[in-house]
């Protein structure tokens, strides 16, 4: 199999796909969230600086990467997950994974229609005891009691960022920014878009592993 970049808006559904391809397949996760925190705990530098919120800038995250990268297997498939995040990013990550003899990857875009993201968010709520979540607004995940988590019998959370504006903003941004990574992947022939609009997954996922499998 072949290892995959998932780009995806917020909330269309990434998570589930990654874990699947980690849990079923062996892929090593990717993340660059995680990474920058391993990370952190050696490089007191770079730990302040994610304690500040500030945004770490391109060269620190691709350095710590093809670190990371230069000790992992090429037998290993790889998720990426959040990165890249910028078109330059996309660039200079190529001609890493090519120095790696990594390149033997599919970039994956899953379609989510914007109606369907929102519903996705402003439904969403999290039991606070067990980690389940619900959706209020599809009804495959509609708790039985409104509000009432069905195993715990106690109040469901709502994110305080999952409110519309807060998710436009999200939106907005992923948009400027993913639109030029698309492009230049799809330019290079190696972007699949999967649809997922479906609450059930199990075609996409499966369309997924075609794809790496191809
Ligand atoms: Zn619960």
């Amino acid at each position: 199999m072949k290892s995959v970049i998932l780009l995806a808006p917020p909330s269309a559904g990434k998570g589930v796909m990654g874990n699947y391809l980690i849990k079923n397949y062996g892929y090593k996760h990717l993340s660059t969230g995680n990474i920058l925190r391993e990370y952190a705990l050696k490089d007191e530098e770079l730990s302040e600086r994610l304690k500040s919120g500030k945004l770490i800038d391109d060269e620190t995250i691709l350095k710590i990467l093809e670190d990371y990268l230069k000790n992992i297997s090429l037998d290993e498939k790889i998720v990426f997950d959040g990165i890249p995040r910028t078109l330059h990013q996309a660039k200079v990550l190529d001609i890493m994974l090519e120095s790696l003899n990594r390149l033997d990857y599919v970039v994956v875009y899953l379609d989510v229609t914007k109606d369907n993201l929102l519903n996705r968010v402003l439904g969403r709520m999290t039991c606070s005891k067990c980690g389940r979540t619900y959706n209020s607004r599809i009804d495959e995940f509609k708790p039985i009691n409104e509000g009432i988590c069905d195993d715990c019998k106690i109040p469901l959370v709502v994110r305080c960022d999952d409110n519309e504006s807060s998710f436009m903003v999200r939106y907005q941004e992923y948009l400027e920014n993913t639109e030029p990574i698309k492009k230049y992947y799809q330019d290079k022939g190696c972007l699949v878009v999967i649809d997922n609009n479906s609450i059930n997954q199990t075609e996409a996922l499966a369309k997924l592993v075609g794809v790496l499998n191809d």
